[in-house]
């Protein structure tokens, strides 16, 4: 066996050990529950986990459990996710805005021997507890605390938990095909699908999605993941900016846009990830307090669509780059990110611009392709939409807890959104396949009427839906939010689409509405449009 090379396993211990060591002194800074500021750094994050992973063998947790947290993004947090999947057991991280029966389902569902909780989250767990049969440990994120004591038997406190475990203790090597991590689908239809990422996926994806042009995430960054830690793991920024070596800032509950523009201020933050609703929100808290988020070069929008006058707006206002990525829970998530290719750089600004509204290219370690019904390959041309498949060294195989494949026979992941893929691998998303609209047999995308009618001055945000139509089955509506203190017409809203999409794609209806439904994962939910909206075409009501 001479001329080999080491075989070590890719284990999430493996970045935090890292971290520990070569960046021991670089900063994490985590706004409290309580609004504080926590101030630490990767030297201290790294021994918390050691701590915490002795804890918990200690505690007499098994070996391979899950472990619940619902969670903001903070510092407590970010030690939960190495400490445990480092020690070989599994963070399941659970969306705190879904509803109490969907908490239930899912904390049974993944058998959850620990949960580990926000001081906010707590009134949620004393009211589920008696549902919970597997949680033997409910654990507070913070120091002890009487009057959570009392709401909570046998509560037990993070801070204290820490100081009975070991900085010592040697992560276990473990196998690189284990589970590290597990996240359950929003499941707009059905119960929620949990995803259980192993060591090894994770890994990859924090190394090849970090590449230039993917993430690009550097030493040099500060680093502030405004995508909650509890949907799809913050995107992978925890273990991306361990590997890398960023200051790290984590938001906690204040998401709203003069906190974030405070914040970034504050931190000196040079990139952040988040939905466009979040960015909304921030180019809003921009224009109020009149800061300019000097020190941020660029944001990573990813989540649903990217409205295309939102990417100018940053540009043109802030010098900010905002670069459109798409994924899914089943992704790890990272399937796509726009970047140019060399041959674009002679481009022109505007022609530039355009080609970065779409989603991107896969990074090395994911294949993409478009399929028809019958699952035959469409041609890469631009134009041809099919249904969307995706392929590669992060992506889901079969669903947690379900012997069944979750593939096609041949081996993709079928993803249930409907694409174009160009001859360079640029793919745009033109709908998820149940919301894109059919009209007397053809097909009309809610992204671009939705992408129109925000581009409006008056129109703060907009959804697309199919209204049924006796004459086409279905037909195009708007439900617009008017930007406040506005009082936009519905002729003037239609006119804009005059000369941009073909006419019989224009919508036959907007209707104005003060906000849209947004659902856990903050998208906006079509399904509930679809119940209230969707016969205003038949029997001319409004609602
Ligand atoms: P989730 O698993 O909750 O993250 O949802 C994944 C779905 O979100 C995808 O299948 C897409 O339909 C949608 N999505 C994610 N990113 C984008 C994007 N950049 N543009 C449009 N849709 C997106």
């Amino acid at each position: 066996m001479f001329g080999t090379m080491m075989t070590q396993p890719l284990t999430i211990s493996s970045l935090i050990a890292h971290a520990q060591i070569y960046h021991s002194g670089t900063e994490v800074v985590s706004v409290e529950t309580d609004g504080s500021v926590d101030r630490s750094n990767w030297g201290t994050v790294g021994a918390n986990a050691r701590r915490l992973a002795s804890a918990l063998d200690a505690l007499g947790v098994d070996a391979g459990a899950r472990c619940g947290t619902i969670a903001w993004n903070n510092r407590r947090h970010l030690e939960i996710y190495f400490g445990v999947a480092g020690s070989g057991r599994v963070t399941h991280t659970i969306n705190p805005r879904l509803t109490p029966e969907q908490m239930i389902y899912i904390i049974n569902h993944a058998e959850d021997q620990v949960m580990f909780l926000d001081r906010t989250f707590l009134p949620v767990a004393a009211k589920l507890g008696a549902h919970l049969k597997s949680v033997r440990h409910f654990i507070l994120m913070g120091p002890r605390d009487e009057e959570a004591a009392d709401m909570v038997e046998g509560l037990l406190f993070y801070d204290e938990l820490l100081e009975t475990g070991s900085p010592d203790f040697g992560w276990p090597v473990l196998d690189e095909n284990a589970p590290a991590a597990l996240c359950y689908t929003s499941g707009t239809t059905g119960n929620p699908k949990g995803v259980q990422y192993t060591h090894r996926s994770t890994v990859l994806h924090s190394i090849a999605g970090n590449q230039p042009d993917g993430i690009a995430i550097s030493a040099r960054d500060v680093v502030m993941p405004v995508v909650p830690m509890f949907h799809v793991n913050a995107w992978g920024v925890p273990y991306i900016a361990a590997q890398a070596g960023a200051k790290l800032v984590l938001p906690g509950p204040q998401l709203d846009g003069e906190s974030l523009a405070k914040l970034i201020d504050a931190e000196q933050v040079t990139l952040s990830l988040g939905v466009p609703t979040i960015w909304m929100g921030l180019l809003a808290g921009l224009e109020k307090t009149g800061r300019t988020a000097a020190s941020m070069t660029r944001t990573v929008v990813g989540g649903s669509a990217l409205p295309p006058s939102m990417i100018a707006e940053f540009r043109d206002k802030y010098d900010v780059d905002l670069i459109h990525a798409w994924g899914m829970t089943e992704t790890s998530p990272l399937g796509t990110l726009n970047q140019l290719l060399q041959k674009h750089t002679s481009l022109g600004v505007d022609e530039q611009a355009r080609l970065r509204e779409g989603q991107g290219r896969p990074p090395y370690g994911v294949e993409l392709r478009i399929v028809d019904d019958a699952g035959a390959e469409l041609p890469r041309d631009g134009k041809t939409q099919g249904e969307l498949q995706i392929r590669g060294l992060w992506i889901v195989e079969s669903y947690f807890g379900q012997d069944k494949s979750a593939l096609t026979e041949d081996g993709w992941f079928d993803t249930g959104d409907v694409a174009t893929i160009d001859a360079d691998g640029f793919m745009i998303i033109r709908d998820r396949s149940k919301d894109i609209i059919k009209s007397g047999g053809e097909w009309i995308s809610t992204v671009e009427l939705e992408n129109i009618a925000i581009s409006h001055p008056q129109i703060a945000n907009a959804a697309a839906i199919a209204a049924r139509h006796k004459k086409w089955d279905e037909r195009p509506i708007v439900l617009a939010v008017p930007v406040a203190g506005t009082n936009p017409s519905e002729v003037d809203i239609l006119a804009a689409y005059e000369g941009k999409v073909a006419s019989w794609q224009v919508p036959d209806r907007v209707i104005f509405v003060e906000e849209l439904p947004i659902g856990a994962t903050g998208k906006v939910l079509k399904n509930k449009l679809r119940e209230i909206y969707g016969d205003v075409l038949i029997d001319g009501t409004d609602a």
